[in-house]
C-alpha cells in the first residue's frame, strides 16, 4: 500500500479551478477578493514573488542606515527603499520600440504589482469621461456610463478607504471620504495663489485612511507611502485584497508564475493558462472554467496576442484586430520653482501622508481652448526626509553655489523653498499609437515581446503648453522664480515621453460593437465568453484623472457579473 499514494497522486487529474486570474495588482487583487468572497475557487498566477508591505516594507529606515542613502538600485529603480520590484528595464524581459518612436514601460514583478508603491491618487472618472465622442467628436464613447460604475466606486470607497472632501464639482464626483489632512505650509501658499488665479484648488483624494477602517490603522503621517505601509494605512493589493482573499481558503496563489498563453478548446472557450514556473523554468498549465487577465493593460494585450490557435490565428479575442490598439498614457509635464517667501523658514514639522494634501482638478471649459480634454495639477515641494540627491541643483539659488560653511548655510536657508507642479492630462487615442508582437524578439522565457509605436498629436502638445504656462503663472503669483525656460514647440513643450507617466491604458477596449472592440461592457471577450480582462486594458479613453480607482471599480463589477453568470449556469 505504501507505494500507491504517489502513483495515485500522479494519476489524479489536475484540479479545475472555477477561475484563473493572471496578475495580482489592482485589477487582479480586486477580482480575487470579490470572487473568493462570492464562493469561487480561484487560482492566481503572479509573475513576481511574495511581498506584503505589512511584513517587508522599509517604511521607517532612515536614509543614513544605507551607504547608498536610498539611491536607486537595479532592482529598485525608484530608490532602494521604494516598494517596487521591477522597473523600466527588467533583465531578460525586453520590449522594443519602432524606429523613430519613443516609449517607456514601467513593469512591476511582485505580488501586488505597482499598487505597492503607487501615488494613491484615487479619483473617480466623471460622467463626461465616459462619453468623450458625444462631447467633442473625438475618440469613442464607453458602452457604460458613470451611473453603471458609481455603485462600485462607493463599494471600494467603503472597503479600501480614501480621504478627500465633498465639493459638488460636476465632473469630479464626490465619494465616501475620510477626513483629509490639513494643507502643509507651502500648500497654503499654493492655495492662495490658485484662488487669485481662479484655479480650483481642493484637498487631495488619496487612498490612505486617516481613521481606522476594516481592521486597518489610520495613517501616522510618516510620509513614506512609496515604501509600503507597515500598518496598512495606505492601499496595496497584497495587504488589503489578497490577504483577506487567502483567508477565505478559496484562493490558491502561485507566485513566480509567468503566464504566456491562454489555452482554448475546440469549442473556442478558454480552458486554462500556460505559464512558465520561474523557479524551475518548466512550462506548466493550470485549468479553469473562467480566465481573468489582469497582468496590467499592455501585458494582458501581449498575452492575448500570443494566444494563437487554429481557431484564433491572430490571437485570442482579436477577431476585430483591435487587441493592442487604442492604447494611451496620461500626458504630463512639470515645472519647479524657488519661492523666496519660503526660504529661512521657522523649522517646523510638516510631515504628512506620502503625497500631496491639495490638488487642482480640471477647472476650465475646453470650448474656449485650442485642445480637447483637461488635466489636473499635482503639487510637490516641502521638507521631506533628505536622501540621496538631496537639494541637487543648489547652485541655481542665489548666491549661486559655494563650499563649506556657505554651502551648509545655503542648504539650511533653501531647504523647503522649492515647490513644483505636475500636469496630468487626457490623451486622445490615435491610429499611430499601438503595440504589436515583435516577430523577431522573445524574452528569456521564449515568449514573444511587444513592440510599441507612439505618437502625440497637436491635441496633447497644445494641452501641455497650457500646463507649462499655468505652472509658470502660479510660481510667479507666489512671488517665485522658475528654474527653466519656457520650452518651445520644437521641444514639444517638454511633454513626457509616452509611457513615463505610468498610466498606460487600452489594448483590449470595451465596446458595444464586436467589430471595433475586444470586450463587452462587462469586460468579457466578445469572441470567448469565459475570458475577461480586469486591468486598464478595457478602458476606452483616459480622463483627466488617474486610472486606478476606475480599474478597481470595473474589476469588482466584472467579478459580480462572473458570479451572476456562474449562478445562472452560463459560465
Ligand atoms: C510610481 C507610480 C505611481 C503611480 N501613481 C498612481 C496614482 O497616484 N494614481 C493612480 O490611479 N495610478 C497610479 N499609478 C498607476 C497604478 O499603479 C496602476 O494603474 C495600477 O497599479 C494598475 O493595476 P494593474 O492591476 O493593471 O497592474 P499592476 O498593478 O502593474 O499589476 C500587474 C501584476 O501582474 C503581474 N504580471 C505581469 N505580467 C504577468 C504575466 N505574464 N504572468 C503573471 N503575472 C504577470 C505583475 O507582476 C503585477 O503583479 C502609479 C504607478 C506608478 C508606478
Ligand atoms: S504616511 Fe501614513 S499611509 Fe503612508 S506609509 Fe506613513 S503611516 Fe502609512
Amino acid at each position: 500500500m505504501q507505494g500507491t499514494a504517489p502513483n495515485a497522486a500522479r494519476r489524479a487529474p489536475a484540479p479545475v479551478f472555477d477561475v484563473c486570474i493572471v496578475g495580482s495588482g489592482a485589477g487582479g487583487g480586486m477580482a480575487a477578493h470579490a470572487l473568493t468572497n462570492a464562493g469561487a475557487r480561484v487560482v492566481m498566477l503572479e509573475a513576481g514573488g511574495e511581498w506584503y508591505a505589512s511584513k517587508n516594507s522599509k517604511m521607517l529606515f532612515p536614509a543614513y542606515v544605507s551607504p547608498k542613502r536610498g539611491a536607486s538600485t537595479k532592482a529598485r529603480q525608484f530608490g532602494e527603499f521604494d516598494a517596487c520590484d521591477g522597473g523600466w528595464d527588467i533583465d531578460g524581459e525586453p520590449y522594443t520600440v519602432a524606429n523613430g518612436n519613443q516609449f517607456r514601460w514601467w513593469r512591476a514583478r511582485m505580488l501586488g504589482g505597482r499598487t505597492n508603491h503607487w501615488g494613491r491618487i484615487s479619483l473617480r472618472f466623471g460622467p463626461d469621461d465616459f462619453r468623450g465622442k458625444t462631447r467633442d467628436g473625438l475618440g469613442d464613447d464607453w458602452p457604460i456610463s458613470y451611473d453603471d460604475v458609481a455603485p462600485y466606486y462607493d463599494r471600494i470607497d467603503r472597503l479600501i478607504g480614501l480621504f478627500g472632501s465633498n465639493e459638488g464639482l460636476r465632473n469630479h464626483p464626490d465619494g465616501i471620504f475620510q477626513p483629509p489632512p490639513k494643507p502643509r505650509c507651502y500648500e497654503l501658499l499654493v492655495k492662495k495663489a490658485s484662488d487669485r488665479l481662479n484655479v480650483t484648488c481642493i484637498p487631495a483624494r488619496l487612498s490612505i485612511i486617516t481613521e481606522k477602517l476594516n481592521g486597518r490603522e489610520g495613517c501616522h503621517y510618516c510620509g513614506q507611502c512609496n515604501r509600503g505601509c507597515t500598518v496598512k494605512a495606505n492601499f496595496s493589493s497584497p495587504d488589503v485584497l489578497i490577504a483577506p482573499a487567502l483567508k477565505t481558503g478559496r484562493l490558491r496563489l502561485i507566485t513566480n508564475a509567468m503566464a504566456r498563453e491562454v489555452a482554448v478548446g475546440p469549442d473556442g472557450l478558454a480552458t486554462g493558462v500556460y505559464y512558465v514556473d520561474k523557479n524551475t523554468g518548466e512550462d506548466r498549465f493550470v485549468r479553469a472554467r473562467v480566465v481573468v487577465l489582469a497582468a496590467s493593460a499592455l501585458e494582458s494585450a501581449r498575452i492575448l496576442l500570443n494566444s494563437k490557435s487554429p481557431k484564433f490565428p491572430q490571437g485570442l479575442a482579436n477577431s476585430s484586430g483591435t487587441v493592442g490598439k487604442y492604447i494611451t498614457d496620461t500626458t504630463g509635464t512639470d515645472v519647479g520653482g524657488f519661492i523666496p517667501a519660503m526660504a529661512d523658514h521657522v523649522p517646523h514639522n510638516e510631515d504628512g501622508v506620502g503625497g500631496m494634501h491639495v490638488y487642482m482638478p480640471w477647472w476650465l471649459d475646453n470650448a474656449k481652448l485650442d485642445f480637447p480634454r483637461g488635466y489636473h495639477i499635482e503639487v510637490w515641494g516641502g521638507l521631506s526626509a533628505p536622501g540621496a540627491g538631496f537639494m541637487g541643483g543648489i547652485h541655481r539659488y542665489p548666491p549661486g553655489g559655494g563650499y563649506g560653511q556657505q554651502l551648509k548655510e545655503d542648504y539650511r536657508r533653501y531647504y523647503g523653498a522649492t515647490i513644483g507642479f505636475s500636469g496630468r492630462g487626457e490623451m486622445i487615442p490615435n491610429a499611430d499609437t499601438y503595440c504589436e508582437v515583435d516577430p523577431n524578439v522573445v524574452d528569456r522565457f521564449g515568449i514573444p515581446v511587444l513592440r510599441f509605436h507612439w505618437k502625440w498629436a497637436d491635441y496633447e502638445y497644445n494641452q501641455v503648453k497650457h500646463m507649462q504656462e499655468t505652472f509658470r503663472a502660479l510660481v510667479a503669483e507666489m512671488g517665485g522664480t522658475v528654474f527653466s525656460q519656457m520650452p518651445t514647440k520644437a521641444q514639444g513643450y517638454n511633454i513626457a515621453t509616452g509611457g513615463t507617466i505610468i498610466h498606460e491604458l487600452g489594448g483590449a477596449r470595451m465596446g458595444a460593437d464586436a467589430s471595433t472592440s475586444v470586450l463587452n461592457a462587462n469586460c468579457q471577450a466578445h469572441d470567448c465568453k469565459n475570458l475577461f480582462v480586469t486591468d486598464g486594458a478595457p478602458f476606452v479613453s483616459q480622463a483627466d484623472k488617474n486610472p486606478t480607482w476606475t480599474i478597481l471599480a470595473l474589476a469588482w463589477r466584472s467579478a459580480d457579473y462572473i458570479t451572476a453568470q456562474r449562478k445562472a449556469g452560463a459560465l
